[in-house]
């Protein structure tokens, strides 16, 4: 329902907690959050209301560095629970990934998925993504396959059918967000030294006006060093950057 990325030097599980509760009024039943530090990926999820996960988050604080993303859940495959409230974790829990619309083709994806031998912990259309990102940046070998979370989304996202807004992170990666989208909104917010991603931009517009919306069948990667896009082949994407000049009536 409602997705947050954030790269940058402010505390990222703070950035990502306000993004969310910017998106509060689009309605939600769960939420949850991941951070990459230091090599590694920290996760809280939780049903009902983003208090709920602030007292998860009071009793198991997260690093304040690092880059992280955050979701809130209005669910259409499985029960709203804190199992399969959003981020999900890959089967070797190096990729994070949240999710707003519906995978078309999971079940086959899963099933594909159950038969080579990876056992799925929720029963959300999303999740098969996770593992297809972490099977692909596994089957990376030297000079072939993926080089990183970006190719491995790119690779990922020509196998999904439906309805997507995908954000993830890899905890071998800490400099990078990686987001796609098709027939679902993602905004790319793009501020000084830091960059952000949004299902709307009332996410972020305390923090940057400066906006490009990504277009259909895109992928976009945050990095220290900017923000790049390009389609689901790889190719570069022309950006259509804009200005968010209305205001926000808290
Ligand atoms: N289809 C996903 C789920 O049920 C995402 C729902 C959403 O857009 O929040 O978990």
């Amino acid at each position: 329902c409602g997705i947050v990325g954030y790269l940058g030097p402010r505390p990222a599980v703070e950035v990502v907690l306000a993004g969310l509760r910017r998106l509060e009024y689009r309605g939600y039943d769960s939420a949850g959050v991941a951070v990459v530090s230091e090599g590694s990926l920290r996760l809280a999820k939780k049903a009902g209301k983003i208090a709920n996960l602030d007292a998860e988050l009071a009793g198991a604080p997260m690093p304040s560095d690092g880059v992280g993303i955050g979701h809130t859940r209005w669910a259409t495959h499985g029960a709203p629970n804190d199992v399969n409230a959003h981020p999900h974790l890959s089967y070797d829990g190096r990729v994070a990934v949240v999710h707003n619309g519906i995978i078309e083709n999971f079940a086959a994806l899963r099933a594909e998925l159950t038969g080579s031998g990876v056992r799925l912990a929720s029963q959300t259309d999303t999740e098969v993504v996770a593992h297809l990102l972490a099977r692909a940046l596994e089957d990376a070998a030297p000079g072939s396959g993926p080089a990183d979370l970006a190719d491995a989304m790119r690779l990922v996202c020509r196998r999904l059918d439906g309805a997507f807004t995908l954000v993830a992170v890899d905890a071998q990666d800490p400099e990078l967000v990686v987001g796609a989208r098709r027939n679902s909104p993602l905004v790319v917010g793009v501020g000084q030294g830091e960059s952000f991603l949004a299902s709307d931009v009332a996410a972020f517009i305390d923090h940057t006006r400066d906006a490009v919306e990504l277009g259909q069948d895109q992928v976009v990667e945050l990095r220290p060093s900017g923000v790049r896009v390009t389609t689901f082949d790889g190719d570069e994407a022309e950006v259509r950057p804009f200005h968010v000049d209305w205001d926000l009536s808290a």
